[in-house]
């Protein structure tokens, strides 16, 4: 293991990071994605410092196959832009760029200095600085393969064997700047079976309340992430001991404190699935996470066309707050409906807003009285 140093502000020599060779960390550089490869070629032979950061490295140590792979470099947004033909700017404060394959995309960001949520601010930062501003330290580590040199600038290598979950900066300042930190938390710490510590375990009771403010979108993917790991059953149990789930999804985390059998074997069937490496799309896994609020005898009593925008609706009112795109809540109302061997008027596939059937059941959703909600 090599040591890096930097000159604090005092003058005195401080510890930057560390570095470990390939003996030391035994990463197996055929794992990583031949695409994510050419990336980090292509900036490193243009003279731009370049590493693959966050889950990838976390499975790269543990000896999994990473599900994607993500990059962050010195070159800013249009330097990337102009290297990779294939390639657009997103986002519109804070501007990463989508490297687009065949079969995927490849997201590079460029080292950012301020925290990750405030975007207003956001500046370009140093590779230690980027470092600074991520949540735990198992997702602080930086792999360059041309090189086989991880390196690592909170501890997070010795965190991950040991299996421990520590955040960078003090566990109240990161929860409080960023609450959907501590539902990331829960998941690492099932994905990886870490141990979290009191200390964060607190923390997740003092701040649970701080989940509402977290914008819409930010929480779906989250949920999205959780219900595709092949751990959502664990993750969600464990996120309701921790009283994060009423915040999340309220009447999910009412379920399974009632131990809903029918929750429970639908989570444990989807989880099976993702593991056995079965593609799962994230209506599948809605329609996996809803079957259960599902009467069959009910629903048939409905007119065929009113039955998938009644099953929607349900989704709808189940899962707020939050908010499930309508493409997803249609998709998943589908699958429930055609696994109950219920009959129903099918909508088409053109999700676009133009489109009249999608309109209709949106009308619907509206329209139907909330008395056929409560009633049930
Ligand atoms: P997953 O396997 O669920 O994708 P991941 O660790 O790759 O896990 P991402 O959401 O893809 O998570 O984020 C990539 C990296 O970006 C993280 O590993 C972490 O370093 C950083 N990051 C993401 N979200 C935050 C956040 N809210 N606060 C601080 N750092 C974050
Ligand atoms: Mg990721």
């Amino acid at each position: 293991m090599l040591k890096r140093y930097t000159t604090a502000e005092n003058g005195k020599t401080k510890l930057l990071s560390l570095i470990y060779t390939q003996d030391e960390h035994k990463i197996d550089n055929k794992l990583i994605d031949k695409d994510a490869y050419s990336v980090l070629d292509t900036l490193n032979a243009n003279g731009y410092e370049a590493y693959v950061v966050g889950g990838a490295v976390r499975d790269l140590l543990i000896g999994c196959k990473p599900k994607d792979f993500d990059i962050v470099t010195e070159a800013t947004p249009r330097t990337v832009r102009r290297l990779f033909r294939n390639s657009r700017i997103i986002g519109r404060r804070f501007r990463l760029v989508h490297v687009v394959f065949p079969d995927q995309i490849i997201e590079v960001s460029t080292f950012r200095s301020e925290d990750a949520t405030d975007s207003e601010n956001n500046i370009f930062g140093t590779l230690t600085e980027d470092a600074q501003r991520r949540d735990f330290t198992i997702n602080s580590l930086y792999y360059n393969p041309s090189n086989s040199r991880l390196l690592d600038f909170h501890g997070g290598f010795n965190d991950l064997n040991n299996r421990i979950l520590r955040a960078v900066i003090p566990i109240d300042v990161s929860f409080t700047g960023d609450p959907i930190r501590m539902i990331r938390a829960v998941k690492y710490a099932v994905k990886c079976s870490l141990e979290i510590d009191s200390e964060i375990k607190g923390a997740f009771y003092k701040y649970s309340k701080e989940l509402t403010k977290v914008s819409e979108s930010r929480m779906v993917e989250e949920v999205n992430k959780i219900l595709l790991s092949g751990h959502s059953l664990e993750i969600l149990k464990r996120l309701d001991k921790y009283d994060l789930l009423i915040f999340i999804m309220p009447r999910i985390s009412e379920e399974i404190m009632r131990k809903n059998a029918h929750l429970n074997n639908d989570l444990k069937e989807l989880d099976k699935a993702i593991q056995s490496g079965i593609q799962v799309t994230p209506s599948d896994a809605y329609a996996a996470l809803m079957s259960f609020i599902i009467n069959k005898k009910e629903v048939e009593k409905l007119e065929i066309n009113d039955r998938l925008s009644y099953v929607m609706q349900l989704l709808h009112k189940a899962l707020r707050p939050l908010g499930i795109p309508w493409k997803i809540l249609i998709e998943a109302g589908a699958k429930i409906l055609e696994t109950k061997n219920i009959e129903f008027l099918k909508v088409s596939k053109n999700y676009d807003k133009q489109n009249t059937e999608i309109q209709k059941a949106k009308k619907a959703i509206k329209a139907l009285t909330s008395n056929i909600v409560k009633n049930m």
